[in-house]
């Protein structure tokens, strides 16, 4: 450990350590960067963050912090077909609400396009990069495989002038899209194929969500990463591993321009979750063919589909925290990502009456027009969260499924002639079953309470199995709920290709099942977004997008089962 970082690692300490973290502090110790830490999170603007983004932003922002170092936004914008204005705020409202801060260092690849051509211009007067006529087709070819060294191109061997006007021509927008590239000069028998002159600058007679029609050449990303990693004076430059083949092509870019000090390139391996797919390719399908309702559907691994269904940033940091960072790529059970966000509202929110599928009990012998208010705990583990006023009434509503006309042994909710407790308030005891003549299904059902069992009361005398959620008919607020089950059926998405999301195969078809429910009155009061335990269903919070007027809306977050296990 580093003298100069000795003092960041107490002040951090209950942050936990990586491979990464042990590649910085060697840094550190032999002062390669001095005592800087500066990384970046790099974002294609192409569509929204997910998960696996949250991975990288938490590390990246993340060990910046624990080293008391910085972290850039950059970004990656150089492939302007795909790219949109709504992608890039969607990503800086993602950072910001995850909990990271980029103070003024936001940036754009786009920024440093002259400065990227004027580097271009240098590589071909070093004659390290030349102009080169064949098609994309001929440079596959001539490529070769993993068992075949690669041909040289025969513009290979142009000369500086000759590249240099044609360099400049291709900016001037002579030549049409795909007429010609450059290329690195490096070495068509490189066993490593990204080192087989690789393209650095295309021809793309596109409009730019930012420069416009300025360019119609654009950098690859082989080719601008590196170098605006460098001009930020970013230390440890941290992707997937599919870039571990690239590593030498970035390093070869920073040693040709003389950068001093280059940026190191580490990789680590990228998030998978099951039931799950992560491409954002994949992803903006959904989207765009309406297998869902947009990017922030609850039912997304986006960023913003996880903050509508409900989730909070710290449940997300936690999770991030807890899969670690890896060389090696693991799928992630998602049952983890649920328990995170059960841990922390477990002690945060409220815990209140909804009814979920309504069955109608009348009380029989309880008089007509009396309310009384009942005092109940708004959470029984966190004491501080006070109590909360909730009516009862002759008429209320319980969940059809916590009654069963011809129950087996061990029901011990509601059936004809049983007694349970309603929560904080009386035991009741059904006593007859009214059924819809015509269809025979049941309607409602009279039940008796007895007075003396009012909770708080210190009745003892006799004991009930059963204790039933319920809310006051009079007083219950109306309420669509929406509960969710994961986007895919199959648990391994990994393997599969484009025809998964793309058929409708493999979507799960109840993916999503809108009830109408009855929820108690005081859950009308709050604001959307908010959160709360309903009893005995899970964690639920007010839909932020589709809550308007008399419309409530409710989301469950994450029902209260677990089928997490800690290894
Ligand atoms: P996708 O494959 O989903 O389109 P991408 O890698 O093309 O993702 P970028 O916008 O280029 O998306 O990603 C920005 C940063 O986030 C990169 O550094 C990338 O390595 C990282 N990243 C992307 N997906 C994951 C993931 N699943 N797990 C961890 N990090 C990821
Ligand atoms: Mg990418």
């Amino acid at each position: 450990m580093g003298n100069n970082n000795v003092e960041n690692e107490i002040n951090n300490s209950s942050l936990p350590t990586n491979f990464i973290h042990n590649i910085i502090d060697k840094d550190l110790e032999e002062g390669t960067y001095g005592n800087r830490v500066h990384t970046r999170f790099p974002p294609e603007p192409n569509g929204y963050l997910h998960i696996g983004h949250a991975k990288s932003i938490c590390l990246n922002f993340g060990t910046a912090k624990k080293y008391n170092g910085l972290c850039n936004l950059r970004f990656d914008d150089t492939n302007p077909v795909k790219e949109d204005i709504e992608y890039i705020e969607s990503i800086q409202r993602d950072v910001k609400w995850l909990g990271f801060d980029w103070e003024d260092r936001m940036y754009y690849a786009s920024d440093y396009f002259e400065k990227l051509y004027d580097y271009a211009i240098e590589l071909i007067k070093k004659g390290k990069a030349y102009v080169c006529d064949l098609s994309p087709d001929e440079i596959r070819e001539y490529r070769g495989t993993l068992t075949e060294p690669g041909k040289e191109s025969p513009y290979r061997n142009r000369s500086v002038e000759e590249n240099l006007d044609l360099f400049k021509r291709m900016r001037d927008g002579e030549f049409p899209d795909g007429a010609r590239v450059l290329r690195a000069k490096i070495d068509m028998a490189s066993p490593n194929l990204n080192m087989r002159d690789p393209v650095l600058y295309r021809i793309s007679h596109a409009t730019h969500h930012r420069t416009g029609d300025q360019w119609c050449i654009y950098p690859m990303y082989d080719y601008a990463h590196p170098i605006s990693d460098a001009i930020e004076g970013i230390t440890h430059s941290i992707c997937t591993l599919e870039f571990e083949d690239h590593r030498p092509l970035y390093d070869w870019v920073l040693k040709e321009l003389g950068f001093p000090n280059p940026p190191k390139q580490i990789e680590f391996a990228r998030l998978e979750l099951t039931n799950t797919v992560m491409s954002k390719r994949k992803l903006r399908k959904l989207v765009e063919e309406g297998y869902v309702d947009g990017w922030d559907d609850p039912r997304m691994p986006t960023i913003s589909g996880l903050r509508r269904r409900g989730y909070t940033p710290e449940a997300i940091r936690d999770f991030c925290e807890r899969i670690g960072v890896a060389k090696r790529i693991s799928t992630v059970d998602i049952a983890l990502l649920e328990h995170c966000i059960r841990e922390d509202l477990k002690l945060k929110e409220p815990r209140m009456m909804a009814v979920l599928r309504p069955l109608k009990v009348v009380i029989t012998n309880y008089p007509e027009g009396q309310v009384e208010y009942l005092e109940v705990e708004n959470n029984q583990e966190n004491p501080e969260m006070g109590y909360r006023k909730v009516p009862f009434s002759r008429v209320i509503y319980i969940e059809q499924d916590d009654f069963m006309e011809n129950p087996p042994k061990k029901f011990f909710r509601l059936s004809p002639g049983n007694e349970v407790r309603l929560k904080n308030a009386y035991f009741i005891k059904c006593q007859e079953v009214i059924k819809d003549e015509k269809t025979g299904e049941i309607i409602e059902l009279h039940c008796t309470y007895d007075p003396q069992t009012k909770s708080g009361s210190g009745f003892t005398e006799r004991k009930v199995k059963g204790t039933l959620h319920w809310v006051s008919a009079a007083h219950a607020v109306k309420a669509e709920v929406r509960l969710y089950d994961h986007l895919f059926l199959e648990e391994d998405q990994a393997g599969e290709v484009d025809s998964i999301a793309m058929d409708g195969m493999n979507l799960n078809p109840k993916s999503l099942e809108i009830l109408e429910s009855y929820v108690e009155p005081a859950l009308a009061e709050f604001k959307p977004g908010s959160r709360f335990q309903f009893v005995r269903q899970g964690y639920f919070c007010i839909d932020t997008k589709d809550t308007a007027g008399d419309k409530l809306v409710f989301n469950r977050i994450v029902s209260l089962k677990s089928s997490y296990k800690p290894e």
